[in-house]
């Protein structure tokens, strides 16, 4: 059936700056990581885009290995825009890194030149695109000059394959001098993409001053550490979830009692503020205004709609900031 998308998509999202750029990106941003793979259910997938779409989230975050199989996030996605957002494609922001190993040989991950415009180039095979919105470095290489990997992600900005360009994973030394590197080359960096929760701090400090003084927005991903920032695992673990899945990045012993006390604490205050925990993780994320998109995964419908309205109540009272801090220091 032909998607038309709702004509109130953006009566409730709110929009920030990333950086000093001109680009705006929505507070919610959604990640293909998990659930959008080869292995998955393609209409699933399908109602997963048109609702995000549907309630404003106009950024979509893939990297070429996603899947599984590597690769087959973008392929979904690629079969899926042109299908339903084909009209769209001008209210979208797409974006895709390489970094990570995708094909054998020496060639087929870290930073080198020659990695990085090959990888690009099958990415957008795959997404059925011509130019993707954002293009990340996914992670630092120590043994590639940082100026060959910034001069490639310049390279595929002045090919027209790019509008922006980003990094991910980088420490604070090496954004340093990444961004300025970006600089010379006449392509600013718009953003990082770093792992940001109540769970996992190390945003804090600074790489996040680095990136204020610099300009560079800072999307945070996995704000939900995976699922145990929500109710999903409260109960028991749930045979559809992450942690009973195949990823090897949340694991049913990483649920473990210590974060169920907190994450159960966390829930009860997120209660009293009218909110699901994962409302209440995701607002906590976004709450000084510095973190300028929170990149979150789902594999439901319903959990979308769930952190969307979140928007309803996004700030906290000191006496609440005191109180999270008292419960993860515990
Ligand atoms: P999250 O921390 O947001 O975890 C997502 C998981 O949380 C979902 O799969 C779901 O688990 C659960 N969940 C989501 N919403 C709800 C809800 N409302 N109620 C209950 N449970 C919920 O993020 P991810 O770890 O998935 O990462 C998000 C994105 O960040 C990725 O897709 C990717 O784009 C990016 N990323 C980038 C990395 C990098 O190196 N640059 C590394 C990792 C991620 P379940 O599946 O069990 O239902």
């Amino acid at each position: 059936n032909e998607y038309m998308a709702s004509n109130r998509r953006y009566e409730t999202m709110t929009y920030h700056r990333c950086g000093r750029s001109g680009l705006k990106l929505p507070a919610i941003s959604l990640g293909l990581w998990h659930n959008f793979g080869g292995i998955d259910v393609q209409d699933n997938g399908r109602r997963m885009l048109r609702r995000a779409f549907d309630l404003g989230i106009t950024h979509f975050d893939l990297a070429n290995n996603y899947g599984p199989p590597p690769g087959s996030a973008e392929e979904t996605f690629g079969q899926l825009w042109r299908k339903d957002f084909g009209a769209y494609r001008d209210e979208m922001i797409v974006s895709t890194k390489a970094g990570y190993r995708m094909w054998p040989g020496p060639y087929g991950e870290w930073g080198s030149r020659k990695s990085m415009l090959a990888s690009l180039d099958q990415s957008l095979k795959r997404l059925n695109m011509e130019y993707v919105d954002i293009y990340y470095s996914h992670r630092f290489d120590k043994e590639t000059p940082l100026e060959e990997t910034m001069s490639a992600l310049d390279q595929a900005v002045r090919q027209g394959k790019a509008l922006y360009v980003g990094i991910s994973n980088y420490g604070p030394e090496e954004t340093r001098e990444a961004v300025s590197i970006l600089r010379q080359l006449g392509t600013p960096c718009l953003i990082h993409q770093c792992q940001y929760s109540m769970y996992e701090r190390m945003l804090e400090g600074e790489l996040q001053d680095t990136l204020l003084e610099e300009g560079v927005g800072t999307i945070a991903y996995s704000p939900l550490a995976g699922g145990l920032l929500t109710d999903r695992y409260l109960n028991g673990v749930p045979e559809d979830s992450r942690a009973a899945g195949a990823s090897i990045f949340l694991k049913r012993e990483d649920v473990t009692t210590e974060k169920l006390a907190k994450s159960r604490k966390l829930q009860e205050l997120a209660a009293q503020r009218g909110q699901s925990l994962a409302q209440m993780a995701i607002a906590w994320v976004l709450r000084h205004g510095r973190v300028t998109s929170a990149l979150i995964g789902v594999s439901k419908e319903e959990q979308i709609d769930d952190i969307a309205k979140l928007l309803d109540n996004p700030s906290f009272s000191s006496t609440e900031l005191d109180h999270i801090e008292r419960i993860l220091g515990e």
